[in-house]
């Protein structure tokens, strides 16, 4: 039976990233992705910041990059709106498709070995080896890193995830460089719909929540805004939360298989991508130095970047949850009438959303009407939050 150092179930972005760094490495990596293309099919809004992207060791060249963001209009669920600068942060919307292939090539350079149409059907952890088995191969690792996206998420996580679908449409009604949001949670409970310009007068719209027939809203959407569909996807999104464990003896689990994706936003592509970084890393080390223990550094060194994150993003979830549509106009109301965006533009980012809801304490600790008005949405909520705050380290 053929053995190799490492084999990495899935060939999304989250194994990709992990393959190249243990190819990086000189080990003998292989990658078993069920799809007959990659990056096909583009199940992803696509939306990242270029730090992000450069923390992934990608530069965001013209070949990936679709579309440069500059900020977000906000609606309201009566169509009130705020508009939300975001020109410092350099947002870009990816070609998913390019994306995943560029990092499949670079990925192919370092030495790993690609295979499509491989269905991963069977995983057994056997002493030191892992036996993998697809439909026409059995083969054997010393470890394996599961990235099989959500496919992989235990069924006991059912509560984190949400209904959601992306169209491509063609329209008019949208600016090309702003991102569209619409909170509305009697119609998207939890979540949004979201408008992803990708050129003039074509973009991503989506739409995901709790319990929602996200076709039937957005089949109704693009009927009002007279938009035609090129492209349909569903998909759920995970908004649970990290999984405990990343590492089950020799089998490491990278990406949206951890539950790596943002519990605000559902957004994976870096937290995810930053999971297979370190995992490759460590995975290298765990089989160079013949120490398996190595192996626990991902983990580590993940939830020392994500963990409290995570946590502040669960909260803001909590809080998002609960609010009813009145509830989100007083919280537009509130916003409209403070400098609340003013202050937080310079400070906001794309990336860690705790700094952002961090600034919110600091401008309530100032302000007592703002921090009545606040509290409303849910005091326990926001004390927790207040908790969670004073165990973060100031940098
Ligand atoms: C509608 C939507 C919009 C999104 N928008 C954004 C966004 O704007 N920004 C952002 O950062 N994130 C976004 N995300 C999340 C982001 O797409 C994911 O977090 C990211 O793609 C996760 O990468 P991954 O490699 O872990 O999983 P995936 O990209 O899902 O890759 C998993 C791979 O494993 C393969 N696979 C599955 N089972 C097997 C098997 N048994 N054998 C072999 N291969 C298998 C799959 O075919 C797939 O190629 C969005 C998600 C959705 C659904």
């Amino acid at each position: 039976m053929e053995v190799v150092d490492v084999i990495v179930a899935g060939g999304g972005v989250c194994g990709l990233v992990t393959a190249r760094e243990i190819a990086a490495s000189g080990l003998r990596v292989t990658v078993l992705e069920e799809d007959l293309e990659i990056g096909i099919p583009e199940k992803c809004g696509g939306l990242i910041s270029v730090k992000a992207l450069t923390s992934l060791g990608l530069f965001p060249s013209r070949k990936i990059v679709k579309n440069e963001i500059k900020g977000a209009v906000v609606y309201s669920p009566l169509g009130s709106k705020v508009e939300v600068e975001a020109t410092k942060q350099r947002v870009i919307v990816l070609d998913r498709r390019e994306f995943d292939r560029e990092l499949a090539h670079i990925a192919e350079r370092y030495g790993a070995l690609i295979e499509v149409g491989q269905r991963v059907s069977s995983i057994k952890a056997e002493d030191k080896l892992v036996k993998v088995e697809t439909e026409r191969h059995e083969r054997s690792a010393k470890i394996l890193v599961d990235a099989r996206g959500i496919s992989s998420l235990k069924h006991g996580r059912q509560s984190g995830f949400l209904q959601a679908a992306q169209y491509d449409v063609y329209g008019s009604w949208f600016e090309r460089d702003r991102v569209e949001l619409y909170l509305d949670n009697r119609v998207a409970p939890g979540f949004f719909t979201w408008v992803i310009p990708l050129d003039d007068g074509i973009a991503r719209l989506g739409v995901a929540g709790k319990g929602m027939n996200p076709i039937k809203f957005l089949d109704g959407f693009v009927k009002d805004h007279k938009a035609t569909v090129i492209k349909k996807i569903v998909s759920p999104i995970y908004v649970g939360g990290a999984s405990e464990n990343f590492i089950h003896g020799n089998i490491v689990v990278v990406g949206d298989a951890a539950g790596q994706t943002k519990p605000t936003t559902g957004g994976g592509i870096f937290t995810g991508g930053m999971g297979g970084l370190l995992a490759g890393r460590a995975v290298s080390n765990s089989l160079l130095l013949n120490d398996p223990s190595a192996l626990r550094e991902y983990e580590v060194e993940w939830r020392r970047i994500f963990g409290k994150e995570f946590m502040v993003m669960s909260q803001a979830r909590k809080i998002y949850e609960k609010l009813e549509n009145e509830g989100i106009e007083r919280l537009f109301k509130t916003v409209a009438s403070s400098n609340i965006l003013e202050r937080l533009e310079d400070k906001a980012d794309f990336d860690y959303h705790s700094i952002g809801i961090f600034q919110i304490l600091a401008m309530m600790k100032e302000d007592p009407s703002l921090a009545l008005e606040l509290m409303k949405l849910g005091a326990e909520v926001i004390l927790e939050l207040f908790k969670i705050s004073l165990k973060v380290p100031k940098e």
